[in-house]
């Protein structure tokens, strides 16, 4: 199961979730996502529709950099991890 945080300041393309998806115990990851506009399918081949993921990225926090919130549930030993996808 996965805890999001959202707040006023985050932009769209941006998920703050908790999860255990990429390590043994649950930790904070920041996604990042740039998705296709319409005039993006005008350039590219591979995407195909409004909406196609072009990049994302996804490293783990401890703050919300757009609040400033020290996120729950945070563990001391905190480790940084990051993962890039350039999906096409
Ligand atoms: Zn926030």
């Amino acid at each position: 199961m996965c805890t999001r945080h959202s707040c006023q300041a985050m932009p769209e393309q941006v998920n703050l979730v908790h999860t255990d998806n990429y390590s043994s115990d649950k930790e904070w990851f920041i996604f990042i996502t740039e998705e296709a506009q319409e005039g993006d399918l005008e350039h590219s081949h591979e995407l195909m529709n409004v909406g196609d993921i072009i990049w994302q990225t996804a490293f783990n926090v401890i703050f919300c950099p757009y609040c400033g919130e020290r996120l729950p549930g945070f563990r001391e030993e905190h480790y940084h991890k990051a993962h890039n996808y350039k999906l096409i």
